[in-house]
């Protein structure tokens, strides 16, 4: 019999640098692991939502341009015909398990009014309620025109949008798939003796120090907005974990909340 759950409601965020290998090709091996480790979960019993990045940079390799584009109008064509293949590809290693993903496409306004962040919650608990895995992102060709007119409140990164959507659908849990192993205590590519600290209570401004001072790995490992989306998931109740997304098998351990990765408790 299986153990009872100490979860319900997972959310699961990857990132681009998870999904892609650097030639911009899909790496199908992680997406894969990905698709059977959330596929199993759902059989297990728990409620998942999968929040995907990789819009633009599947799309950068599909449009075969030389490199990510910088001009506005590019990146929003390279996500919506990135956007378009990734379903794509979910869709069909979703459903060698037997399962059904939806996409959802939202913005910072979305979340925001309070209109249409109720209209998501339902859509939500419909898509939960009927057995379905959705799967989100930004809607990459609407709001990053936001981000540069900076008329709107955006959300501009995934990790921000994982914590607001487990906020939104009343997740207990958010797994950060990521390229790091998970908060160190010193830039771990200049100190080798840096330590993994496996639990967060409080996010400290020693923390956020660590994170996000010079010389630390803030450009590439993105821990300053990992942290923003710490704080929003323990402020509302929720526990975060962020761990590397090489090993997915890790997510069998994570819900079971074993010491894997970084795990930061619910307030
Ligand atoms: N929404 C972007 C994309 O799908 C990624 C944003 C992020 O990586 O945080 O390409």
């Amino acid at each position: 019999m299986n153990k009872p759950c100490r979860y319900r409601r997972i959310v699961v965020k990857v990132g681009t640098s998870t999904l892609t290998r650097e030639t911009g090709s899909l790496n199908l091996h992680n997406m894969e692991h990905l698709a059977r480790a959330l596929s199993d979960l759902k059989g297990m019993g728990y409620e998942i939502v999968l929040v995907s990045s990789g819009a633009i940079g599947i799309g950068t390799k599909k449009l075969c341009l030389a490199e990510r584009p910088t001009e506005l109008r590019m990146k929003q064509a390279a996500a919506a015909v990135g956007q378009c293949m990734m379903m794509h590809v979910y869709d069909k290693l979703f459903a060698e398990y037997n399962r059904t993903v939806a996409q959802i496409l939202l913005t910072g306004e979305d979340v925001d009014s309070p209109i249409r962040a109720e209209h998501l919650h339902n859509t939500f608990e419909a898509l939960l309620e009927l057995g379905v895995i959705p799967v989100v992102n930004e809607n990459d060709s609407v709001s990053s025109a936001e981000i540069e007119t900076g008329k709107c409140k955006v959300l501009g990164d995934n990790d921000t949008l994982s914590a607001m959507v487990a906020r939104l659908c009343g997740a207990d849990l958010l797994i950060l798939l990521s390229d790091i192993d998970g908060l160190y205590d010193a830039d771990p590519r200049t100190h080798p003796g840096a330590k993994l600290i496996h639990r967060v209570e409080t996010i400290t401004p020693q923390l956020r120090a660590m994170a996000g001072g010079t010389g630390t790995w803030r450009g590439t490992g993105g821990m300053v907005t990992k942290l923003n989306a710490a704080q929003l998931a323990m402020d509302a109740g929720i526990e975060m974990v962020i761990t590397n997304g090489e090993n997915m098998e890790a997510i069998y351990d994570i819900v079971e909340g074993k010491d894997v990765g970084t795990r930061f408790a619910a307030l």
